[in-house]
């Protein structure tokens, strides 16, 4: 037990330009889709750096990957690769198109989705690849746009968890897939309390994104202010969805986006931190970025190793009585009543995933922990092995 308050599992880390620049949309008399969120795609698109690259905001990453899918024309009789080590918005996209999902094991150095279980799901009716780049490491894209290329298939990232992370030194989001979609939900690595970016280099893609985005309109809602054709005038040309983020969370978004280099760095000196405290501990500490590389460290993921003599959920019951939040990434998908029933899956299809689940505990690391709150979490975790 401890006197001291509750350290939540996360926070989110937001200033007061944060909160001038919401009072002033707020001010402004245009809170919806409009000049804020153009600006918080223009600077998104100059933080990855490639002219190339168009941004597109959306009101969450589920959104994104949504279009993204719709974008490449997913449908019924279509199969998508995914890993089961993941959250349900990975692979619920691809049942609202009516395609069906094709959960894999994952590698467990590094809990990322396994290059060969993608290779041996391949069928004819294969259609795309979802990659996750679990707890901010990013996969081996490279392999995957190999198997792509290779079978003919398409390539959606979801990096949820992977801003800001490099790959060979180039960012998520400006490698050969087909789309990568951010997510900004109020626990990752920069938030606007809800939203996601779509990002893509294929510029009929990110025209289809765009019109789906609202409605199926010809155009959005700011266009038609500023157009020379009639401001009231639009039309539909497919029935779309209302996925526009608004000006007011694209105002926390323009001022999380200057801070996200400060805020990476922090989580690096945090898990530098962990690794250097946990190295004697019966644990499997999360694996490094290559020498070079950034993790952008959304999750610390540690998993108790074999000769470990605390369970998972005692090690957590322990955590919260010692007033520290502790989370589970994931229960993987292949353990969910829909998911199991839908395609009758059980953990012996996904040994990897499944040990990981059982054995995984995410401890708090977050940009609005103090020094003190880190030792806090580093003491109660070594407590648990007294
Ligand atoms: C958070 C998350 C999502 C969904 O993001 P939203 O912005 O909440 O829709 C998708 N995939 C993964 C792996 C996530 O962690």
């Amino acid at each position: 037990m401890t006197d001291l308050p509750f350290l939540p599992f996360a926070l989110p880390d937001l200033g007061d330009d944060e909160i001038a620049e919401v009072v002033d949309t707020l001010k402004s008399g245009w809170i919806t889709t409009g000049p804020k969120a153009k600006r918080f795609e223009q600077a998104f698109a100059d933080f990855l750096g490639d002219p190339q690259i168009e941004c597109i905001a959306v009101n969450s990453a589920t959104a994104g990957l949504h279009l993204a899918l719709e974008a490449i024309g997913l449908a019924p009789g279509d199969e998508v690769i995914t890993t089961t080590h993941t959250f349900t918005a990975t692979a619920e996209v691809v049942r609202y198109l009516g395609a069906d999902v094709k959960l894999v094991d994952i590698d467990p150095a590094t809990l990322n989705i396994d290059i060969a279980a993608i290779e041996a799901a391949i069928t004819p009716k294969t259609r795309a690849i979802l990659p996750v780049h679990y707890a901010g490491l990013a996969v081996d894209m490279l392999a995957i746009l190999d198997i792509a290329r290779r079978h003919g298939l398409r390539v959606i990232e979801d990096a949820a968890h992977a801003l800001p992370t490099t790959l060979e030194k180039e960012l998520i989001g400006t490698l050969g897939s087909d789309a990568t979609v951010f997510s900004f939900y109020a626990n990752k690595t920069m938030t606007t309390g809800e939203g996601g970016m779509l990002v893509t280099r294929n510029a009929e893609l990110a025209k289809r994104a765009r019109v789906m985005r609202l409605h199926g309109m010809s155009r959005d809602a700011f266009d038609r202010f500023t157009a020379k054709v009639p401001s009231w005038y639009y039309e539909i040309v497919a029935p779309g969805f209302k996925y526009n983020l608004t000006d007011i969370a694209a105002a926390l978004g323009l001022h999380q986006l200057k801070r996200l280099p400060g805020f990476q760095l922090r989580r690096e000196q945090i898990a530098r931190r962990y690794h250097e405290a946990f190295a004697d501990l019966p644990l499997i500490l999360p694996p490094d970025a290559p020498a070079g590389d950034t993790h952008s460290w959304h999750l610390y993921v540690v998993r108790l190793s074999d000769d470990a003599a605390i369970t998972r959920d005692a090690f957590i019951e322990g955590m919260y009585a010692a007033g520290i939040g502790c989370s589970v990434h994931y229960v993987p998908l292949h353990l969910h009543p829909y998911w199991r029933d839908r395609y009758g899956l059980t953990p012996e299809q996904f040994p990897h995933s499944q040990k990981a689940y059982e054995r995984t505990v995410s401890l708090p690391l977050y940009t609005a922990m103090s020094d003190a709150d880190v030792e806090r979490v580093v003491a109660s975790v070594r407590g648990m092995f007294v």
